[in-house]
């Protein structure tokens, strides 16, 4: 790496992971997530925030062989095979606690690893595994606005060669899934996205505001899948950065696929095709832990 390159901030992603399907198929959304790989340099680690690490503290994994976690029911077998089997990098939790002090961040040694939220997602963006990975973990007891100053702070590590990726879904209701629409919208998921989009485009710092919005409720009944947004946000308010969608678009009328990048254009990633992928018949939508 040039030393004009190093001091060019790391890119940053919020990806939609919807169906862990989507790990082991091609279509539009999978193609942009491999653009969105193939646009970054190099980075020296990758640090995820999952919607799939909901707890009740914020800890990093420190493991240097983090395993493969499979945090789904009702799926098929060849998913349930699949590896992402990436190093960690137990020395970045020391990086993270300096840049987010004084907020305290716990060291997870033996508890987590990598779940679908991120090797789903991984599996396309960085088919080799051979960036060390390491997640960070969502404090579920804390507020909205938490998450975002946490972004904010995050901001140093991009100077670091830290890529920051959010995984989550913008709309995620699993209560309202409509199964006569696996490419579509409904028009109050529509209604949020678009206003989601606008805030990420023209004022990323404003981001909290979305929780006033009509459809919020409907939207985000958990803030789970929402709050990965929320750092990629925090992190483009540090920067006075807007951010542009790598891809848009919905299944089931309930999800929302759309996915944000900030700091890098990603030739291609408009050029796939096909819905995202599905989820399985016969298991009620929220006990898939989708
Ligand atoms: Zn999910």
């Amino acid at each position: 790496m040039t030393a004009s390159a190093a001091s060019e901030p790391m890119p940053a992603a919020f990806l939609g992971h919807g169906s862990p399907m989507n790990a082991i198929e091609a279509n539009r959304y999978t193609a942009a997530w491999k653009a969105f790989g193939q646009a970054v340099p190099r980075p020296r680690a990758i640090l995820v925030v999952s919607a799939h690490w909901f707890v009740n503290a914020t800890a990093v994994t420190v493991m240097p062989r983090p395993r493969t976690i499979h945090d789904f029911y009702g799926f098929p077998q060849e998913l349930f095979d699949v590896q992402y089997p990436a190093p960690g990098l137990p020395e970045l939790l020391e990086e993270v606690s300096e840049a987010v002090k004084p907020t305290w961040v716990g060291a997870d040694a033996d508890s987590w690893g990598l779940d679908h939220g991120t090797w789903s997602v991984l599996v396309h963006a960085f088919p080799r595994a051979d960036i060390p990975v390491v997640q960070i973990s969502i404090d579920a007891g804390k507020p909205l606005d938490y998450h975002f100053e946490l972004g904010t702070k995050l901001a140093a590590l991009r100077h670091a060669g830290v890529l920051i990726v959010g995984s989550g879904n913008v709309v995620h209701n699993l209560r309202d899934l409509d199964w006569d629409r696996p490419d579509s919208g409904f028009a109050w998921a529509e209604r949020f996205d678009d206003s989601v989009r606008l805030v990420m485009r023209d004022d990323p710092a404003g981001s909290l505001r979305l929780q006033s919005h009509r459809d919020f409720v409907l939207a985000v009944p958990t803030p789970d899948h929402f709050i990965p947004l929320l750092y990629l946000s925090g992190l483009a308010a540090a920067s006075g950065e807007s951010t542009d969608v790598l891809i848009d678009g919905y299944t089931y009328g309930a999800i929302s696929m759309t996915a944000y990048t900030l700091g890098v254009t990603c030739p291609g990633a408009a050029d796939g095709a096909g819905a995202a992928a599905a989820l399985p018949q016969g298991v009620p939508p929220d006990a898939t832990n989708l």
